[in-house]
């Protein structure tokens, strides 16, 4: 059934005597695409699990790629692999002509978190990564919503394409990056995203922009005792580059953020070190903000280089946008998420989170009263600081209306890339908070397939956020992605 596009965007404004706690009947296209998602629950579940037992790191997601490619050629999608020069990137549709709704999946896991689904610290013998993000979940979630959408497009005579994205190596945000630069979310109305968090809530805010960088110094090796006047010190020129950049830091506004670690020091103390690594992220608010800075840190190389008579060469990874968020697709996502309400945990679930949170509690003080939030967060009335993480995808928001939410998935006060995150990951905790993202990601997708006004409304909110400024970038023109990270 088509809903009238009307009918949806009056629904999304406040109606008297209609709470966000009580949404309208479902229709029948939305009861078939909870229908299929209860039904697909196993399945998903095990693609989840599957992924989190692989935990393959950024750009090296070979397998957890192919098991989200699997579903989705087995549903009948058309895939493509390997797109915008990245072996573990996909893009994968159905359906055809406008509009085209985006959904984006990721996959990557975090180096040295391996860590069994328990409620204490044990990592997994012969594993180093751990899905510390819960992507694992995330793009089983997006796979799940788009296929559930595929299966009730031609009984319910939807329109336009759905169309999913594989995008790797977010952590360290890599993949929509230069996917964005390839041209890839050009021709969206809107694109969906989810991440797995600590609640239930829509994603209103922004977050940092960020720009990695690579600064590799070239001295010249010496005996380090019997003729160091004859050497320069590669080692020398990373390490003060990295005094300045903490001087700098005073300098700068309280919103950045920069961090860095030496990948390269040298080999061992007797021989100057020829060459010498470290690899910096600079982070603001806004893209010009951690330009501004990252400027600075380039002048901090050139001014060690000078320092120590050795020479430097940088390498921008990447250059990351902050969200720009949207006002109508946080409003439908809200809606939906109000009519699937929060996950229904158990109380061995709460039981799991309440071990997961005790060494919080003893090492940092944690008050949280509850093991899981089991309810949904309010809509803010204003919209909240940016987050102090980095997505990248921000640099999807700056080309097409973006809209996303966070399920419960982890135990309330956990940090992020934290061993308890990797366990609540890999168990019934994130099973349940997945599936209510899947299905409002599918409702979601259902309505902005059908409902030209919200699409119009969020294209204008879009456009009046942007300002008029357009994307730009600090990699290099015609810049392969890296085919490795470290
Ligand atoms: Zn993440």
């Amino acid at each position: 059934m088509r809903l009238p596009a009307s009918l949806l965007t009056a629904a999304l404004v406040a109606v008297p005597g209609l709470t966000p706690a009580q949404p309208p009947a479902a229709t029948p296209l939305q009861t078939d695409l909870l229908a299929h998602l209860d039904a697909a629950e196993a399945d998903l579940v095990k693609c989840n699990q599957d992924i989190w037992t692989y935990a393959e790191l950024g750009l090296d997601e070979h397998r957890s790629a192919a098991r989200l490619v699997k579903v989705l050629k087995a549903a009948g999608f058309r895939v493509t692999e390997g797109v915008s020069g990245m072996p573990t990137a996909f893009v994968a549709e159905f359906g055809a002509g406008k509009p085209v709704v985006g959904i984006l999946a990721e996959y990557d896991a975090l180096p040295g978190l391996s860590q069994d689904a328990v409620g204490a610290r044990k990592p997994v013998a012969g594993r180093g990564n751990g899905h510390g993000c819960g992507h694992s979940a995330l793009g089983t979630a997006a796979v799940g919503a788009a296929v559930a959408v595929k299966a009730v497009y031609d009984k319910h005579k939807l329109p336009g394409t759905v169309r999913v994205y594989g995008t790797p190596a977010e952590e360290t945000l890599i993949g929509k990056v230069y996917m964005a630069l390839d041209g890839k979310f050009d021709d969206l109305d809107a694109c969906l995203h989810w991440h797995p968090g600590t609640k239930n809530r829509v994603w209103p805010g922004s977050s940092k922009a960020a720009v990695s960088a690579k600064f590799t110094f070239a001295g010249l090796p010496a005996h380090a005792s019997g003729s160091p006047d004859k050497g320069r010190s590669a080692l020398d020129g990373v390490e003060l580059m990295n005094v300045g950049a903490n001087y700098m830091r005073e300098h700068v506004k309280e919103s950045t953020r920069v961090h860095y670690v030496v990948t390269n020091g040298g080999g061992q103390p007797n021989v100057v070190p020829a060459s010498a690594e470290v690899w910096y992220y600079v982070r603001g608010n806004t893209h010009e903000d951690a330009g501004t800075v990252f400027d600075w840190v380039k002048d901090l190389a050139d001014g060690a280089a000078k320092m120590s008579r050795t020479k430097v060469d940088v390498r921008v990874d990447t250059d990351c946008h902050e969200i720009i968020p949207n006002d109508p697709l946080t409003k439908l996502l809200h809606r939906n998420l109000v009519r699937v309400g929060p996950p229904k945990f158990t109380d061995a679930d709460r039981a799991l989170a309440k071990e997961l949170q005790a060494p919080l509690r003893g090492d940092f003080g944690l008050k949280e009263e509850k093991p899981l939030h089991d309810v949904i967060e309010d809509l803010p009335a204003t919209p909240p600081p940016p987050d102090g993480g980095s997505t990248d995808v921000g640099d999807v928001s700056w080309l097409v209306p973006t809209g996303g939410l966070n399920t419960a998935c982890f135990a309330l006060g956990s940090p992020g890339h934290s061993w308890q995150n990797v366990a609540a990951a890999g168990s019934p905790i994130a099973h349940k908070g997945m599936m209510v993202a899947a299905k409002v990601l599918a409702l979601t997708l259902a309505d902005l397939l059908q409902d030209a006004e919200v699409r119009k409304a969020a294209r204008a909110d879009f456009e009046k956020r942007l300002g008029g400024r357009k994307y730009t970038t600090r990699i290099p023109k015609g810049q392969k992605p890296p085919a490795a990270i470290r």
